[in-house]
């Protein structure tokens, strides 16, 4: 790395083409070497990229891995999803704090480290995790961060840290078809490649109509349409989880118009809770390109993108590592498998820590080196995605399922799950049980059996796609995960009786707070003002009006709020409260109103500074009964 900045940041311009959709990717290389994007770094980015200064420091400001500000030549994020909690991630990272005499949010004074909490990084089956510098170390333990901090002081650079401080295990506990596949590379193209229409068939027809009005020898068209019916018969649908027919959303973009079309694969799950596409990236990475170069090869796309989220940076390497191999096999590149025209190379997006884009509009935003907020929508990414072309953006998952769906066809893979939910469901199972991890099921499994399969005893709640997503209590675990039930984009968080469900929900609504984008003013403050109710209940002053208030608050949302994170705010404390409601109530005051404003505990920093703390400085904090 060189040792000029100016030197660098030219460097990182043209490895990513000097383009404007590469500001973030050069952003978070600067941020990885010079630990900020200090005011001279952006204005040299704004200038080679062509891009306004303004762009530029609103985009550094908008995701949470990027600092204007030096962040300390050691940035340690500890995860802060309820999972880690569990497993005491806040003693931990007191402890920390303490060995690095270090203030939690703040950079210590020689600038060496600073410390704070980030949102779920995805390893909550071997928590509690952290980040340093943006890698990942799982099963923090006090030994382990004792080694940590030692490393630290000594100023190893963290690329050269022990290996087994790194070490991810990928736990998959139950297979089915897709973890189970058994497919050699190629194997699902070649199929795809190798597809006929019916004679005389609808598709046939299609095909040549297609054919023959884009000026292309009859029959050219077959193979990818009748892969394209191979999809729509099998019933797939998103497994990122809003459920759309993966079919209808590739024949769309397929049909719409253009000259370019585009493959984008979502790999940023951020929802707490979700580390399922983290294990098919580490695991089935072959897959996972395979059903985006089938999905190219429907459609007629000639290029692609992976979206991984920041957390996952120590995927990159192996991930690029796949893909040249799969360049090198011709499985990526010019004339695919010898198929003359078949063109189709994937490039590798690094996130940098902000859940909205996960939204695929918001997400298309970020690969176009903006800030991650949702778009407007219709028009939709199928016809006005990438650099307002036509877009396919499916989930790690979906991309799998329609690989095994391109080998094996369509009428197998809708035999397996359930009539409206076809195929299999990976689930990230984590928080109380013995043996946490991914889970493969056919559709319609009940939660029942998941439980007793990852030996979770006493259960209280089960948590089902995060906090997103629905909690449920013991007398609903005989309903089953398939869309027509129980939908779920993978998170399955277990919580038994010792559990607080006042205090998970607080967490949650939390993580909304810090997550929110801030681009829609109901979302931005209801979001906040649904955390400090929280907070007021928490602390001991909180009413019934609250848990009134938060039901109005809900309603705004869901009527303003401009997109999911908004409008699924308020669903973790909404379910709490009706499944677990004693956890609020004794919390809660008999008044029908308290001020949020603790005006005693404002006086604390006086009564600090006086060194008084006899009664006469305290307001009355007596609570009636
Ligand atoms: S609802 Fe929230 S996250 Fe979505 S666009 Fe509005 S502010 Fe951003």
């Amino acid at each position: 790395m060189p040792a000029d900045p100016s030197i660098l940041i030219s460097e990182a311009c043209e490895r990513h083409g000097s383009s404007p959709e590469a500001l973030l990717q050069v952003l978070r290389e600067i941020q990885e070497v010079q630990h900020c994007i200090s005011a001279e770094a952006a204005q040299q980015v704004a200038a080679a990229l062509g891009q306004p200064l303004g762009r530029v420091l609103g985009v550094a400001g908008f995701y949470a891995f990027l600092s204007t500000t030096p962040a300390g030549r050691y940035r340690v994020l500890f995860s802060d999803n309820i999972t880690d909690r569990m497993l005491g991630n806040m003693d931990l990272l007191a402890a920390l704090c303490e060995k690095l005499w270090v203030e939690r949010g703040r950079v210590s004074e020689d600038g060496l480290v600073s410390v704070d909490t980030t949102s779920c990084t995805g390893l909550c089956d071997q928590g509690p995790a952290i980040l340093v510098n943006g890698w990942a170390i799982p099963n923090v333990t006090g030994d382990r961060l004792g080694l940590i901090a030692e490393l630290i002081l000594a100023k190893v650079p963290v690329e050269n840290w022990p290996p087994e401080l790194m070490a991810v295990q990928d736990n998959i506990r139950r297979r089915d078809i897709l973890l189970n596949h058994g497919l050699a590379p190629g194997d699902a193209l070649r199929s795809a490649m190798g597809r006929d229409c019916e004679p005389g068939s609808p598709v046939e027809a299609a095909a040549n109509e297609r054919s023959w009005r884009e000026g292309i020898p009859s029959g050219a068209l077959c193979a990818p349409m009748a892969t394209l019916e191979e999809i729509k018969r099998s019933n797939l649908r998103g497994r990122g989880g809003a459920g759309f027919t993966t079919g209808l959303k590739w024949e769309a973009c397929r049909n719409a118009t253009g000259p370019d079309r585009y493959v984008v694969c979502n790999a940023d799950e951020g929802e707490p809770g979700t580390f399922k596409d983290r294990v098919l990236l580490s695991r089935h990475a072959d897959l996972v390109f395979e059903g985006m170069t089938v999905a190219a090869h429907a459609i007629g796309a000639r290029k692609g993108f992976l979206y991984l989220r920041g957390e996952y940076r120590f995927l990159l390497a192996p991930l690029n590592a796949v893909l040249a191999r799969r360049r090198s096999e011709n499985l990526l590149g010019l004339s695919i498998l010898g198929q003359a025209g078949f063109d189709f190379d994937i490039e590798i997006h690094l996130g940098a820590g902000a859940y909205v884009c996960g939204e695929e509009s918001a997400l298309i935003e970020s690969l176009e080196g903006k800030r991650g907020i949702p778009r407007n929508r219709p028009p939709y990414p199928v016809t006005h995605g990438y650099l307002q072309r036509p877009t396919v953006v499916n989930n790690v998952e979906t991309f799998c399922a329609a690989a095994l769906i391109a080998k094996h066809g369509g009428d197998w893979y809708r035999g397996i799950g359930t009539e409206k939910s076809a195929g299999t469901k990976l689930l990230s199972v984590s928080g109380d049980c013995a043996r946490p991890g991914i889970y493969e099921y056919p559709f319609g499994t009940p939660v029942c059996q998941i439980l007793a399969d990852c030996g979770a005893e006493n259960t209280q709640a089960v948590q089902i796609s995060g906090p997103s997503g629905v909690c449920i209590a013991a007398d609903e675990f005989d309903r089953r995960i398939a869309f027509e039930d129980l939908p779920t984009a993978g998170a399955f968080t277990v919580f038994d009786h010792s559990r607080d469900m006042f205090e998970v929900a607080r967490n949650y609504t939390h993580f909304f707070a810090h997550e929110s984008c801030g681009f829609c003013t109901p979302c931005r403050v209801g979001t906040a003002m649904l955390r400090n109710t929280m907070d007021k209940i928490a602390s001991g002053h909180g009413t019934p009006c609250d848990l009134r208030e938060i039901e109005r608050l809900d309603k705004v949302l869901q009527m303003s709020a401009h997109c999911g994170l908004g409008h699924t705010a308020c669903n973790p404390t909404l379910d709490t409260v009706k499944r677990f409601r004693p956890a609020y109530e004794r919390r809660l005051k008999s008044l029908e109103f308290e001020p949020a404003f603790d005006l005693d505990g404002a006086l604390a920093r006086a009564r600090q500074m006086t060194g008084r703390d006899d009664a006469g400085a305290h307001l009355s904090t007596e609570v009636s009964e």
